[in-house]
């Protein structure tokens, strides 16, 4: 009911919306990518990186303090886990396989944060594959670590300076690169957003989360599937992945965090769901944030992971349908939420993901219900942040 239709949409929201000049690649990577993905080839190859290169399965832990706080019982998937610390990998790993069947020799990818071009340099290093990645000059500043890891595993790092030089700018760079080369080159995008059939192909690559759910709450609880799921969501994929195969049962209630930034009622906000208006982004009919004559408008974010001024369409169509419930969580609210999970369970999130424990705060629960909350990544790149605003957790005496 709420699976992508043959052209790309999801209800009202998709499709792709693309230069001429890529027509024909966006054409070809359509025809192509099912039998790829459901070939018993591209299966082997992929679970078998899963395994032994990520380190799957992540592990689902049952959090018992935060359990006892919330009056839940609250499982974290732990994707902080895999190699290079966070979900990205799951997606990387699938479209090079991808990419290496379809005879492409070089990959691009944008990236915000840096999460996404350090997992996509590196599947490339990985698979012998050249690798330019394309980072707003405002990131390559912010995300310097990063970069140099990027670098260290052999990609070129190409600073967009376009726009607000950020996330959305190295989106349609990439974009235009693309258009450059669309014979030899294949476009990792990083989340489910784009053009179809990425947002299709990227919620496919990580349903491996919620598929490992399955069987993982079967051995813990004994029934396969939970009473919540909660999940961060910036373009969607870690939401994506965590929600897949329960879609369609209606036993389990669907909440995603988004970023609000100082706040939805302020211009410093990438809650796109809650403060967007139907629009093209980058190749998609999605919620844009947007000024009245179409501008997008820059998102604002203590997270550069969640700062996008979009959003995947299957979220767009899941929230405008009330299948999902999205709660805006504030810059001060993750703050709090991460140091409250590194305190409780020695587990530092991603301030992406402590966005999503923060809504465990908004939320009432009974006493047996099973929520099951994904932690996306890990804050080892957060320390600073959360560090020079430790005056929001006081309570944990002075450190
Ligand atoms: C990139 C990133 C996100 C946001 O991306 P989605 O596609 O919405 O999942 C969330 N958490 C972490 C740790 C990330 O690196």
């Amino acid at each position: 009911m709420y699976q992508v239709d043959d052209k790309g949409f999801f209800g009202k929201f998709g499709g792709a919306y693309v230069p001429e000049i890529l027509y024909k690649c966006v054409t070809e990577l359509q025809e192509a990518y099912k039998p790829i993905i459901e070939s018993e080839e591209f299966k082997k190859e992929y679970y078998a990186l899963l395994k032994d290169y990520v380190g799957r399965p992540s592990p689902l832990y049952y959090a018992k303090r935060m359990s006892e706080k919330y009056g839940c019982q609250l499982y974290l998937k732990r994707e902080d886990l895999n190699h290079t610390g966070a979900h990205k990998i799951n997606n990387t790993i699938g479209q090079i396989l991808m990419a290496k069947k379809m005879g492409k020799t070089r990959i691009i990818a944008e990236t915000g944060a840096g999460q996404h071009g350090v997992a996509t340099a590196t599947v490339c290093a990985l698979m012998d594959m050249k690798c330019e990645i394309f980072m707003g000059a405002t990131d390559v500043e912010r995300q310097h670590t990063n970069v140099e890891r990027m670098k260290m595993l052999g990609a070129k790092v190409n600073p967009v300076r376009t726009g607000n030089m950020t996330l959305s700018d190295a989106c349609s760079e990439a974009i235009r690169d693309w258009c450059c080369h669309p014979q030899d080159t294949f476009y990792i995008v990083g989340s489910t957003m784009g053009p179809h059939p990425y947002p299709d192909i990227v919620a496919k690559m990580q349903s491996v989360i919620s598929e490992e759910l399955k069987w993982q709450l079967e051995e813990k609880i004994g029934r396969d599937y939970p009473d919540y799921l909660i999940a961060c969501v910036g373009g969607g994929s870690n939401a994506a992945g965590t929600i897949y195969h329960y879609i369609d049962d209606e036993r389990v209630q669907i909440y995603l965090a988004e970023a609000a930034g100082h706040g939805i009622d302020t211009n410093y906000t990438a809650a796109t769901m809650h403060c967007g208006t139907e629009g093209i982004i980058h190749g998609a009919r999605t919620l844009v944030m947007q000024t009245e004559d179409g501008q997008i408008e820059e998102a604002f974010t203590i997270s550069a992971g969640l700062d996008y001024p979009g959003i995947g369409p299957m979220h767009a169509d899941l929230a405008t349908r009330g299948r999902s419930h999205v709660l805006a969580i504030k810059d001060d609210e993750a703050i709090y939420a991460g140091y409250e999970l590194t305190r409780m369970e020695g587990i530092i999130p991603a301030i992406e993901s402590a966005h999503a424990v923060a809504a465990l705060k908004k939320m009432k629960f009974k006493k047996d219900d099973v929520v099951v909350l994904t932690v996306s990544g890990r804050g080892d790149k957060d320390v600073e942040t959360y560090l020079s605003h430790k005056e929001m957790a006081k309570e944990y005496g002075d450190f």
